[in-house]
């Protein structure tokens, strides 16, 4: 059975990177009725904060992620909160310290950045150079009873490669001389990342870890570390990083990229996660418009592309627009009040129909709700808005527009077509577009917008006539 992670340290709001590592996780485990386990990797105490833990499930399950295991849904491998499980880290190292595995290191960082510069500058690289490891017990009792502080150090084999197929990559491998022996715990037993991270994917039967390339380096400590546990490692997939669309990896730089301020903006989640998908992978066929519980089951991990995919609000926009298009303007009228914004009381048939008129032209619900309170909302008569239409022929056009829909009895559809055909014939250097220009503009403040005849009716004679009146009151 096949068993993925997403494994995030609650230390900021979850963004874009993160979201799409936690979706393409989620999509493999779907596609091949695995599980997939939520972990929160919380054993950096100073920087971890339970509000960003519950900030980031909110938004996952927002994004339409849902979890197998994990802190809330509990599973047969918890606890799935790290800093819960610092027994069991103290167990498995103690085990290391029997095996004789690690040691305690009382290097202070000050000389190891001293040392740290020298390797620089000598041209090698700059790893730890296991000095500790050659302690005798006689040495390390005496600094343990100065009240030194150490941290606990794992002995990295000499001379060996560490090599692994990752799954997008292919063969990779690093020179074990590379590495200096490295910090695995501290000696409050709070363990480091590497340590942790091995520990929890070994007892928590991963099968595939999926992660960002940033990690890449990382696994050659883990596949280590995994050897002298004594368990099976998993397989590996590191997935390219993100860019902005100037090229830079994705950062607060690029604006919004935090899934909260997507949700915020009214980002509609399917979207979202639609674009999200497409960074760096490709659906059969190039399908590009697509709710992920529909294409999960076509996730190929090998279809991730090695290069750093791109991210573009544009790109973003469109998929967005298009989802708009898809939901029927009753679900966006629930799904705007949801929000907690505040519909404009006009005739519930009249409001779908205008929601389905202009559906299309917005990429979030805050767009579209600010698109029909801009329509049905009072009118502001700008200087450019009375510019344009105290000259002739608009001007006779709205006062000639005006006064037979004051005369008519009833104003619909009809009386509209007929009003216009008038107004043509009495002027007949009058082209279509003289006419409706400026009627659209004294009525909804825009030259583009809805179909008039849907706004006559929205409006009603008197709603008409009072734009007009405004109007022509303010010219
Ligand atoms: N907690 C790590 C992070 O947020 C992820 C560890 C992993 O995926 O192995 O970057």
């Amino acid at each position: 059975m096949i068993r993925v992670r997403f494994a995030p340290s609650p230390t900021g709001f979850l963004h874009l990177g993160n979201a799409r590592t936690a979706l393409f996780n989620y999509m493999f485990a779907k596609a091949n009725k695995g599980a997939f386990i939520l972990r929160i990797e919380d054993t950096d105490r100073e920087r971890s904060r339970e509000e960003y833990t519950a900030q980031l499930m909110e938004d996952l399950k927002w994004l339409g992620i849902r979890w197998d295991e994990g802190p809330d849904a509990g599973g047969p491998y918890g606890p799935y909160k790290q800093s819960e499980r610092l027994h069991i880290y103290k167990e498995y190292l103690d085990k290391l310290f029997t095996q004789g595995a690690v040691y305690k290191c009382f290097c202070t960082e000050k000389e190891l950045e001293e040392r740290r510069q020298i390797a620089i500058l000598a041209g090698r690289p700059p790893r730890y150079d296991n000095r500790c490891r050659a302690l005798t017990e006689g040495q390390v009792k005496s600094f343990q009873d100065a009240g030194r502080e150490y941290v606990i150090r794992f002995k990295v084999p000499e001379n060996t490669r560490i090599s692994f197929n990752d799954v997008i990559r292919g063969r990779v491998e690093q020179d074990s001389s590379l590495l200096g022996d490295f910090v695995i715990a501290r000696p409050d037993g709070i363990p480091s990342f590497h340590f942790a991270v091995v520990t929890d994917d070994a007892l928590m039967k991963v099968t595939h870890v999926i992660r960002g390339e940033d990690h890449l380096s990382n696994t050659f400590l883990h596949l280590l570390l995994f050897k002298a546990l004594g368990f099976e490692p998993p397989q590996y997939a590191h997935m390219s990083l993100t860019k902005g669309a100037d090229g830079a990896l994705l950062s607060k730089r690029h604006g919004v990229t935090s899934i909260k301020d997507f949700r915020d903006k009214g980002y509609m989640p399917e979207a979202v996660a639609n674009c999200i998908s497409l960074l760096g992978w490709s659906a059969p066929d190039k399908k590009e418009l697509f709710r992920i519980d529909d294409i999960a089951d076509a996730f190929k991990i090998d279809h991730l592309s090695k290069s750093p995919s791109v991210f573009d609000l544009k790109k973003l926009d469109w998929i967005a627009a298009e989802h708009m298009k898809l939901l029927s303007a009753g679900e966006l009228s629930l799904r705007i009040a949801a929000r907690g914004l505040f519909m404009p009381q006009i005739d519930g048939v009249l409001l779908h129909r205008l929601i389905d008129d202009i559906k299309g032209g917005a990429s979030t619900l805050n767009g579209l709700h600010a698109g029909i309170t801009a329509i049905l909302g009072p009118l502001a008569v700008t200087d450019g808005l009375k510019s344009r239409l105290s000259q002739d022929p608009a001007r006779k056009v709205l006062s000639a527009f005006a006064e037979k829909t004051e005369k008519a009895e009833y104003f619909d559809r009809d009386t509209f077509d007929r009003i216009i055909g008038e107004i043509a014939e009495e002027n007949p250097g009058l082209k279509k577009r003289d006419i409706f220009v400026p009627l659209r503009l004294a009525v909804t403040g825009t030259d583009r917008g809805p179909d008039m005849h849907l706004l006559m009716e929205i409006f009603g004679k008197t709603g008409c006539l009072d734009r007009l009146k405004n109007f022509s009151e303010k010219v």
